[in-house]
């Protein structure tokens, strides 16, 4: 199959479709894979890096997506994108259709195959290319909590693993599902007190076979989570409740017991946040204060470390890219269910139940 691979348009991405390791199995595997000169300098990949993994460089994306049947990408096509889709190209890429119906429009209206990153699944029942990015928010708020938890960010002066002779700082973790559980192991490494909460009982007692006794567990009741917020010094919102909006499990009458320069970092901001006090920042501007405690709540974390990002979110999608191109898109999906629970849009039409719900649109 020919493989295009334009360079991301959306303000501030860095991260590209296609890693070179990538292009290099797919171009072992038979197939032609075509880069936008520049797909990824933001992350230091040159256009030499590609020719070397056997990729042929073309001036624009009119030329990739003239040259090539399947698109990968990392954001959701803009406009300019979408002009250029014809019925016969695939594309794969993050597209959270749910919320955006002129994309959904769009994409209808060019007739092309599109399969969206977020909506393909597990054997059991994950999403496995939302996955990574989890991992990674996971693993960078015990870092962006560590950083504003220092004097001249603003915090209360407190090392997260304190010294011998003086306590390590005190890290609650809201949510133990994956960036909960990333999350920990960077707060564990970092020698500081952790507690995760959770609501699922079976997950608690996962969590406490893994980390044995490096960590305790709680059962997250409104009391224990007031409890938890008035001792800590590092809250880090890791809940997710699918298809909802997150929990406000932090009101604001608790940031009121909370110690001054304590910081939240509230991951789970791409759902409406679990804090009440949360909203939406950008790496641009990433905290604000309310009431004397800091709270980053930006919600593309994994932005900030886009290539270990884009290699993150490749091991995830090569797979896929691989069966898709291997295959075509119709046999791919119809050898693996999973795959073809990615299917957004194809012949002008919807194909995905939830989206099509959320759109009011006819499947
Ligand atoms: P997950 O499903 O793996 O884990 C969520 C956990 O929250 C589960 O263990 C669940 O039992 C628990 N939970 C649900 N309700 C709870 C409650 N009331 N109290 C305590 N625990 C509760 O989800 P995840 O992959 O870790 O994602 C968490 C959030 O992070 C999602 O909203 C996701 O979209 C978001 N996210 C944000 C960024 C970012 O850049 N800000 C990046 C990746 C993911």
């Amino acid at each position: 199959m020919r493989i295009g691979v334009p360079k991301e348009i959306k303000n501030h991405e860095y991260r590209v479709g296609l890693t070179p390791p990538s292009v290099a199995e797919l171009a072992a595997a038979g197939h032609e894979v075509v880069v936008e000169t520049g797909a990824g300098s933001g992350i230091d990949f040159t256009d030499e890096d590609y020719i070397a993994a056997g990729a042929r460089i073309l001036p624009d994306a009119a030329s990739v997506f003239a040259a090539a049947d399947m698109i990968v990408k990392v954001k959701e096509p803009q406009p300019q994108e979408i002009a250029l889709l014809e019925p016969r190209h695939l594309l794969f890429t993050y597209l959270h259709l749910a919320a955006d119906k002129p994309q959904a429009e769009g994409l209808m209206k060019s007739g092309a195959t599109c399969i969206a990153y977020e909506t393909v699944t597990a054997r059991d029942g994950s999403l496995p290319l939302l996955r990574p990015m989890s991992e990674v928010a996971g693993r960078m708020s015990v870092q962006v909590g560590a950083h504003y938890l220092e004097k001249e960010q603003g915090g209360r002066g407190v090392l997260l693993g304190g010294v011998p002779g003086v306590a390590p700082a005190k890290v609650a973790i809201l949510g133990g599902g994956v960036s909960g559980i990333n999350a920990a192991q960077m707060a564990v490494g970092m020698r500081a007190d952790v507690t995760i909460y959770d609501i699922n009982n079976a997950r608690l007692a996962e969590l406490d076979m893994f980390f044995s006794n490096q960590i305790k567990t709680a059962y997250a009741s409104k009391a224990a989570i007031a409890a938890a917020v008035e001792r800590a010094h590092l809250v880090i919102g890791a809940v997710l409740v699918p298809g909802a909006a997150a929990p406000k499990l932090v009101t604001r009458e608790m940031l009121k017991t909370m110690k001054r320069g304590s910081v939240l970092v509230d991951i789970a901001i791409d759902q409406g946040g679990c804090f009440e006090t949360s909203h939406p920042t950008t790496h641009a501007d990433p905290v604000f204060e309310v009431d004397g405690i800091i709270h980053y709540c930006v919600a593309n974390m994994p932005g900030a470390v886009a290539r270990t990002s884009a290699f993150a979110l490749n091991n995830a999608t090569l797979p896929f890219a691989l069966k898709l191109a291997n295959l075509g898109a119709e046999a791919a999906m119809a050898a693996d269910p999973h795959l073809a629970a990615g299917l957004n849009v194809s012949d002008g039409k919807i194909r995905h139940k939830a989206v099509a719900d959320a759109l009011d649109l006819p499947l």
